[in-house]
């Protein structure tokens, strides 16, 4: 081979090195430096820059395959970049206009949510930053701020919205409601509904309709009554050993409970089992809540008792007592300490209950940790509680509750007021 010929071939060949190395030189510093300040633009006030794209068709290397460009896209720009950005932030939910190419202010607002919601600068410059993230893995779809939803005309029962948080607020102001704000109308709201209807002359429903939701929020609506009047009829029934029920004392308004109650709500031990009608009803919807909070498996040992009854249940108790040794008046008293005397037990009322679990002792189980905290909301005390032993004469019994309606019974449990210290402090 020779090696001094002045082949055409050859100063082909040198024509084509001087030109790249031309291009080295004197373009590639232009096209670097115009990439940096494409860099620093981006956190930056947009300023007009250079022609990037036309640049970088300068290129020594025709079949060399440019590398994404690091263009920004902005209020103006147009074409298939804009359009992939569209599209990308209208899957996402950031957008909702025209795929387009064009990119306007509805473009920019979608790129200002995006960047917002994903930690970056929302100045609606789609940059390296913003589209990198927008293309990647790590994307994340629009979060919509909630906004608060203009109130329903009416709210219910298992509504869960902001607007029953702010009943709930608004109630628990005025002192009807008195369990946490967390917008989720259970039984305890509707009880405190139904005590606002019942002392603001409306129907107790526990339904906020219209009418009451008007109430409530009225600028006449008026605080909780603490202590009702104290009129003798409306007050609840006491009876203890120094207020007996008469021998023939028959409730008017007895219910058949396993007719009434669904065996699938709570099981009704005796077939005879009798209670009153609205205390029934009380009952449904307390058993109701606690299958709603995952507690079941109650069972209801006792409603009315007559005085009849009541007599044989303290003679037998009498009798073990004796078979144990005891005199008459030893056997006697220690019987009135858990059988109330003929005529001296709530349950001749209709008005209480005891609650059980079959086959268990009922302290400690779910269901009495529940009925305790819970049956308040519904109506129920727990009659007789050890630190009020010396006061109502009786033992604890965690089985033993007794309906004295909503309006009593969330203020004794306020207050721990028994029924015997309630009536007393109404009636002074
Ligand atoms: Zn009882």
């Amino acid at each position: 081979m020779r090696k001094h010929a002045f082949s055409p071939f050859g100063v082909i060949l040198w024509l084509l090195l001087i030109a790249s190395t031309v291009i080295v030189v004197i373009l590639l510093p232009r096209t670097l430096d115009s990439y940096g300040q494409l860099q620093t633009e981006q956190n930056a006030t947009p300023t007009p820059t250079a022609n990037v794209e036309s640049m970088l068709l300068i290129t020594a290397d025709p079949n060399h395959i440019p590398t994404p460009t690091p263009l920004i896209l902005r209020t103006g720009s147009q074409g298939e970049e804009v359009k992939r950005l569209q599209q990308r932030l209208l899957e996402l939910g950031f957008y909702t206009g025209l795929v387009d190419g064009q990119f306007g202010q509805g473009t920019a607002e979608a790129v200002k949510l995006f960047q917002a919601q994903h930690g970056l600068t929302a100045d609606g410059l789609a940059g390296n930053d913003t589209r990198s993230l927008l293309f990647g893995d790590s994307v994340s779809t629009y979060i919509p701020t909630p906004v608060p939803s203009p109130t329903p005309s009416s709210l219910a029962m298992g509504d869960k919205n902001s607007a029953v948080k702010a009943l709930q607020q608004r109630l628990k102001d005025l002192g009807f409601y008195t369990s946490s704000v967390d917008g989720d109308y259970g039984a305890g709201t509707q009880e405190a509904v139904r005590l606002f209807q019942s002392q603001h002359g409306l129907a107790a429903d526990g339904q906020a309709g219209p009418e009451t939701l008007a109430a409530v929020f009225s600028q006449n609506a008026k605080k909780v009554v603490a202590t009702p009047t104290p009129d003798p009829a409306l007050l609840p029934l006491l009876i203890n050993a120094d207020h007996p029920v008469a021998d023939g004392y028959r409730p008017s308004n007895l219910v058949n409970l396993r007719k009434t109650l669904p065996a699938s709500l709570v099981y009704v031990k005796g077939s005879e089992i009798e209670g009153d009608k609205a205390a029934a009803a009380a009952l449904q919807t307390m058993f109701e809540a606690a299958r709603a909070d995952g507690v079941t498996g109650f069972q209801i040992s006792a409603g009315y008792r007559s005085v009849g009854y009541q007599q044989k249940l303290f003679d037998e108790k009498v009798a073990e007592y004796l078979k144990d040794g005891r005199t008459r008046e030893s056997a006697i008293s220690a019987t009135k300490l858990t059988v109330a005397v003929p005529g001296a037990s709530e349950h001749h009322s209709g008005l209480a209950f005891d609650i059980t679990v079959q086959g268990t002792i009922f302290k400690g189980t779910p269901q009495q940790i529940w009925l305790h905290k819970h049956c308040w909301d519904y109506g129920f005390i727990i009659r007789y509680q050890a630190d009020k032993e010396k006061i109502t004469g009786i033992l604890a019994e965690d089985w033993h509750i007794r309906y004295v309606g909503v309006q009593h019974s969330i203020i004794m449990r306020d207050q721990n007021l028994c029924l015997e210290e309630y009536l007393e402090r109404l009636t002074q």
